[in-house]
Formats: structure tokens, C-alpha cells, sequence
């Protein structure tokens, strides 16, 4: 590649967008030293690197397309280089020094993308009610349309632009594809935070943990990240062994405690498979002194927290790297009437505007990078600190209900969605 670019720099007379083409080419002589550089038996790697040579060949093809006639040895020229390509094997066994590279490669990638994402589900009507819709439409750009259909002309309308917008018919397949690289970013020893916002009944735990746990399928994030997490670790098991524990914290009026666990505060239950983790969460949930009903009532006015901690080993080098993963589920965001709740009722809402503002007020002031984040003003902020900011990454699932009677609140999640998302999105949708 490198070859090329020279030769056609200085021979041809290339417009300057030819030789645009040929920088993007330079940048990706990086990924194809890559390629050649790795150890066997690393299958996931090998997946990413095989892909981002695929991408290089093609991006060859259509440079090919332009200068085709720069030069009359080019075509010459680049079936020798793509017989070297085909030729580049996978034989080195330096992994450590690639993994560290890939590392700094895949973060400038998730740079550009932007480090807080913020992503909107809309839940489907629920049974016999498919009456009339607050969303008025759904673009393919991240865009939703909300309509007011009490009010006239264009104050009844109004669009709210994030990441993705994803509509009811969305599997929970699509809903997850992209939480699958923080994962690895995870296990590459970054921390990473994935948020479901909303009020109750729109879908947090839906998209979190998922209706049934039977069928994996219907498995939520919190499942599918725990299987990637796993399957990725093992793929690398020559290389790092990694050491995984899962801790629950529920966040209930401004105080944390274990998630219906008999253990102490601090404990990290270790855990080898996914299946470990739903067993746990099964104990959990039993372990709690509460019948359903008050279980659903409560865990709308907690914020639940599955952190899930890595610690890895370098064989070859012996050096350590940890991760962290938080999956939070969190309290409903309705506003509560002050003039009808009161005593326990009201002091619960009070703790959970509260967090959820503090929350709002930390992610927004990290997407516009300033100097002071406000972390000490709630207890969910001083739980997350470490994995909210640096180089964490941060998602955000916020849902809808479509129902009109939800209207108010919808409009309240989307603005506070948008006050988190919007600084970063010219970068992030700019991909
Ligand atoms: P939340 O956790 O926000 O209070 P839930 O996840 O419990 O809300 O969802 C409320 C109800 O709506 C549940 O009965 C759930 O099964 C259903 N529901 C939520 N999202 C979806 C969806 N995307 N598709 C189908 N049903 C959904
Ligand atoms: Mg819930």
C-alpha cells in the first residue's frame, strides 16, 4: 500500500479526493500490519482483523475504480499487492503487543462514535389498547416526531434527534448489537456503563433483562453482554485468563443495598458461565422479603445495578488489567404529583428526581468536557463514578410509552434523553 501511494502520488496527477482515498488506505496499512501479526487459535480476532481487510480490499476496489486510468502498470501493480494480502498469515505469536494496539485503534474508533450514547426504544401497545399514538413517525436517522394532537399547527409537533431510534417491531437481537463492543472494550480493561431510563411500564426491564428468561431469544442486554463476556474470554483464554464476579446493588431513597442477597455489602460472587449469573439472580429474587406485586411497585422506585467486575492476567507478560460493566435498570422517571403523594411515597419521589438529575447533570457535563462533574451530589453518581467519564463509555437505552396518556412524560424522558445525548451527536451520527 504504501508503494501505491507513493507511485501514484508522485506519477499521476491525481485530483486532490484521489489522494484523500489513498490517506484512508494509509490509515488502514495499520490494520493490515495487523493482520500479519497475530498468534492462531484466536478466532475472535481474526474475525475483526479478516473483516477489516475485507474492508481494505474493497476500499482498494474503488480506488481502483478512480485512478484506474492514473497509470498503465496500476492494475499490475495491485494484483501483486493483493496476492500479497491473500498471501499474509497469522503467524506471529507477539499477541500481546497486538492487543495493545488493537486496543488504541479500537478506542480511536469509539471515539469518533462518540463515548455516550443515547439510543430510544418505543414499547408496543400492550394488549387490547392500539388506540391513538403519540409518535407521529420514526426516521431512519435517529429521529422520532412526536405529536400533540390537543394542540394546532406546529406547536403539536416536535422531533427529538439521538443515536438510534429503534421502532416497536425491534427484536431484542437488534436492540443489543450495539452494546457487543463495549463488551470486548470491557474485557480489554475499560469500564463501561449501559443505562434503561424511562418511566414505569415503558420497557426498562424489558430491554435490561427481558420478558423470559427461558428462551434466549428474548433474553435482555444484561444476558447477552454476560454471554459475549464469556464467549469472548474464552476465546482468548491463551492468551489472558480472566477472573469474572458479579455484584447487585439496589439504590433505594439515596442508600445501596445488595439486591435481596444475603451477603455483605462489598461481596463479588465469582461466576464462570451465564448460567451462574441467572441462578443468581433467581436467589435473588426469592431471597427478597417482598410478594410480586410490591417487588414491581419497589423496583420501580430503586435503581438496580448489575456490576459485573473483570480482572484479566496477561500470561506472557503476568501484567493485570480490570474491567468493570455496569447494567443499570433505573427507577421510573415519572414525576410524582406533590400535591397527591405524601409521607414514604413523596420522599421516595424526591430521592429519585433528584438521582436521576444528578445523573443527567454528570453524563451532560462529560459530553461537553467540563472541567468540573458534578459526581457527589447522589449516591447512584458516587456508585458509577469510576465507570462514568475518562475513557468509560457510556449507553443509554431511554423508552417510550406510545400511549397518548403518556404523552406528558414521554416529552419529559425525550428532553432529558436529549439534554444527555445532543452535545455528542454531531460526531456520533457524523458515522
Ligand atoms: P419498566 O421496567 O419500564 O417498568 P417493563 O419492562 O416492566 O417496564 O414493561 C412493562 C410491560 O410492557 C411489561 O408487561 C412488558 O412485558 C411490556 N413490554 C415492554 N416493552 C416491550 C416490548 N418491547 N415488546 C413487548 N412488550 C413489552
Ligand atoms: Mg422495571
Amino acid at each position: 500500500l504504501e508503494a501505491i501511494s507513493h507511485y501514484l502520488a508522485q506519477r499521476s496527477n491525481m485530483v486532490s479526493s484521489d489522494l484523500s482515498k489513498f490517506c484512508i488506505c494509509g490509515g488502514k496499512r495499520e490494520v493490515l500490519r495487523h493482520s500479519n501479526s497475530h498468534s492462531s487459535g484466536h478466532e475472535e480476532l481474526i474475525g475483526i482483523q479478516q473483516k477489516q481487510l475485507q474492508e481494505l480490499k474493497s476500499s482498494f476496489q474503488e480506488t481502483k475504480l478512480e485512478v484506474k486510468h492514473a497509470h498503465s502498470n496500476w492494475e499490475e501493480e495491485l494484483r501483486r499487492l493483493e496476492h500479497h494480502i491473500k498471501g499474509l498469515e497469522v503467524t506471529s505469536s507477539s499477541y500481546n503487543k497486538v492487543l495493545e494496539e488493537n486496543r488504541f485503534l479500537y478506542n480511536q474508533v469509539q471515539d469518533l462514535k462518540g463515548t455516550i450514547r443515547v439510543y430510544c426504544r418505543v414499547r408496543p401497545f400492550l394488549g387490547q389498547s392500539n388506540g391513538q399514538s403519540s409518535v407521529d413517525y420514526i426516521g431512519e436517522n435517529g429521529t422520532i416526531m412526536i405529536v400533540n394532537p390537543l394542540k394546532q399547527g406546529k406547536d403539536s409537533r416536535r422531533v427529538f434527534t439521538f443515536n438510534k431510534v429503534f421502532r416497536t417491531n425491534v427484536t431484542q437481537e437488534q436492540i443489543y448489537v450495539d452494546t457487543q463492543p463495549l463488551i470486548r472494550s470491557v474485557l480489554d480493561g475499560y469500564n463501561a456503563c449501559i443505562f434503561a431510563y424511562g418511566q414505569t411500564g415503558s420497557g426498562k426491564t424489558y430491554t435490561m433483562s427481558g420478558p423470559d428468561l427461558t428462551t434466549e431469544e428474548t433474553w435482555g442486554v444484561n444476558y447477552r453482554a454476560l454471554r459475549d463476556l464469556f464467549q469472548i474470554s474464552k476465546a482468548r483464554v491463551d492468551i489472558i485468563r480472566y477472573e469474572v464476579a458479579v455484584q447487585m446493588i439496589e439504590i433505594y431513597n439515596e442508600q445501596s443495598q445488595l439486591n435481596g442477597l444475603n451477603v455483605p455489602d462489598a461481596s463479588l460472587v465469582p461466576v464462570t458461565c451465564t448460567q451462574d449469573v441467572l441462578e443468581l439472580m433467581k436467589i435473588g429474587q426469592r431471597n427478597r422479603a417482598v410478594g410480586a406485586t410490591a417487588l414491581n411497585e419497589r423496583s420501580s422506585r430503586s435503581h438496580s445495578v448489575l456490576t459485573v467486575h473483570i480482572l484479566g492476567k496477561e500470561l506472557a507478560s503476568g501484567s493485570i488489567l480490570r474491567g468493570c460493566l455496569h447494567l443499570v435498570d433505573l427507577a421510573g422517571s415519572e414525576r410524582v404529583d406533590k400535591s397527591e403523594a405524601t409521607g414514604e411515597r413523596l420522599k421516595e419521589a424526591q430521592h429519585i428526581n433528584r438521582s436521576l438529575s444528578a445523573l443527567g447533570d454528570v453524563i451532560s457535563a462529560l459530553a461537553q468536557k467540563s472541567a468540573h462533574v458534578p459526581y457527589r451530589n447522589s449516591k447512584l453518581t458516587q456508585v458509577l463514578q469510576d465507570s462514568l467519564g475518562g475513557q468509560a463509555k457510556t449507553m443509554m437505552f431511554v423508552h417510550i410509552n406510545p400511549e397518548l396518556n403518556a404523552l406528558g412524560e414521554t416529552i419529559s424522558t425525550l428532553k432529558f434523553a436529549e439534554r444527555v445525548a445532543s452535545i455528542e451527536l454531531g460526531a456520533a451520527r457524523s458515522n
